[in-house]
């Protein structure tokens, strides 16, 4: 499940934080083609936007 079904904030997200699921493999998904492509570019810009919000992690 992904979305308010699996209690995430963020569209496409699941239940673990930063973790996304797309295509055929969500709950409910439609499975076709064009949909799994179109969410796979929404969750690349989503995974972009978490990274660049995220704390830098130390150097070592
Ligand atoms: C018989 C059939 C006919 C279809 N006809 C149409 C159609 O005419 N038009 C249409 O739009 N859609 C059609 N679909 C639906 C479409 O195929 C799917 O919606 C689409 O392929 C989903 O894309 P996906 O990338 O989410 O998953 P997939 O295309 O299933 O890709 C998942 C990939 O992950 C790989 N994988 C799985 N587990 C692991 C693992 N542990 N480690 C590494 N790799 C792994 C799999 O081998 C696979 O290559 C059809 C589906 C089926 C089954």
């Amino acid at each position: 499940m992904t979305g308010a079904d699996a209690g995430a904030d963020g569209l496409l997200e699941t239940s673990v934080p930063g973790v996304y699921a797309a295509g055929a493999v969500p709950s409910g998904s439609i499975k076709r083609c064009a949909t799994a492509v179109g969410e796979g570019a929404i969750v690349v810009r989503f995974v972009h936007e978490r990274l660049s919000a995220a704390p830098a992690q130390p150097s070592r």
